[in-house]
């Protein structure tokens, strides 16, 4: 079979590249805190669960991250994952069996590549290479990677739900960018488009992962038994959405323009994650856990924080809808409304989960 190239069907939207004051690279410790509240997990997952024997003695170890962006928190989350594994030989008197490394950073073609490869950490103990294009398709040859590991990447959609977009669907979602608070069949729309990703990551991955072999998912989701509102990123989506109204009602942006757009994220709850690893049927699951990340010590740059969070990781898709001009005006008014938003209501916090699977055999 030809390798999948489906890197111009699915929509893309990378994150802010480059290490200026707005680029993901300097804009992520909200991420790089899950990391870290994670690491002690992951490491005990793979010591736990990791078969050695999963390794042929001429193979290299092959770990992959999955929306990986620009780093540096990929860099970190792999730096430990090899930890863990060289302490699993280590502990099974295997010293002299550690396998060499590689790592293939995996995210969409678009994705700034360049500044993910002159970042490297030095000294870095694997062989390194950049897998472009769309993890809801096959991106690895069959039966090649021993452990994938995707954190905070698998909440976007492959694309926005057609249905919200059109006018003459019940689904369609005008005046919102996001089903919060929205109608059921926007809700529906979302949750549909979910299972139907999650279903095609899973069977890409079931393919691209060895026997044995582990797949580490952290997200930001929404407890079991929770309704899709109750998810943080929701609330910051539902603040973006009235800033661009506010917009529209200053003549600044069309309505129309909103109205055309909506943010293909989706807070998948634990339990629907373990719905769709149970359809797919080639996983078992090892591990689920909250993560619980430390709160950020200065509450008066919150909102600082939460602006520069929400732009790092939105600016691509709000410049590719409503063009470069109209970013920092929006942003500005986001930042406010956050400062009003943070002081009257609680916000709740955000909610991370570790979820961690075992490729069975067939
Ligand atoms: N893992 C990093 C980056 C998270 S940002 C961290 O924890 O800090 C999310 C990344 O996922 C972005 O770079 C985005 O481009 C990528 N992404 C989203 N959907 C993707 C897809 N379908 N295929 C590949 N990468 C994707």
């Amino acid at each position: 079979m030809a390798a999948d190239d489906t890197s111009n069907v699915f929509e893309a939207h990378p994150m802010e590249g480059g290490d200026g004051p707005n680029s993901y690279a300097k804009n992520s410790i909200v991420q790089r805190g899950v990391v870290d509240a994670a690491k002690e997990l992951v490491k005990r997952a793979i010591v736990e669960t990791l078969n050695i024997d999963i390794l042929s003695s001429s193979n290299s170890f092959k770990i992959a991250d999955l929306g990986c962006s620009v780093g540096p928190n990929t860099f970190y989350a792999v730096e430990n994952m090899i930890e863990a594994v060289e302490f699993k030989y280590q502990s099974q008197g295997q010293n002299s069996q550690i396998p060499e490394f590689q790592v293939l950073f995996n995210d969409h073609a678009s994705n700034d590549f360049n500044m993910l490869f002159i970042s490297f950490p030095e000294n870095k103990r694997y062989y390194a290479a950049g897998v472009p294009g769309s993890f809801y398709s096959r991106v690895f040859p069959n039966a090649s990677i021993h452990l994938v590991h995707s954190s905070y990447a698998i909440h976007w959609l492959s694309r926005v739900p057609k249905e919200v977009l059109d006018k003459h669907s019940p689904a369609w979602n005008k005046g919102k960018i996001h089903y919060l608070n929205a109608r059921d069949e926007v809700v529906r729309a979302y949750e549909a488009q979910y299972v139907e990703d999650m279903e095609c990551f899973l069977h890409a991955r079931a393919q691209e992962i060895v026997y044995g072999g582990l797949m580490v998912l952290i997200f930001p989701g929404r407890p079991n038994g929770s309704a899709s509102s109750q998810a943080w990123a929701n609330m910051s989506f539902q603040v973006l959405g009235s800033c661009l109204m506010d917009l529209v009602r200053k003549g600044v942006v069309s309505e129309e323009k909103v109205d055309s757009f909506n943010i293909p994220v989706y807070s998948m709850s634990p339990k629907e994650l373990a719905a769709a690893v149970e359809r797919n049927g080639c996983f078992s699951i090892e591990m689920v856990a909250d993560l619980l990340v430390p709160p950020v010590d200065d509450t008066s740059s919150m909102p600082q924080l939460i602006a520069s969070h929400i732009r790092a990781g939105m600016e691509g898709i709000l410049k590719q809808q409503f063009g470069e001009e109209l970013i920092d005006k929006l942003f500005d008014l986001y930042r406010e409304k956050c400062e009003e938003h943070i002081s009257t209501t609680d916000t709740g916090k955000p909610v991370n989960f570790l979820v961690v699977l075992r490729r069975k055999e067939d």
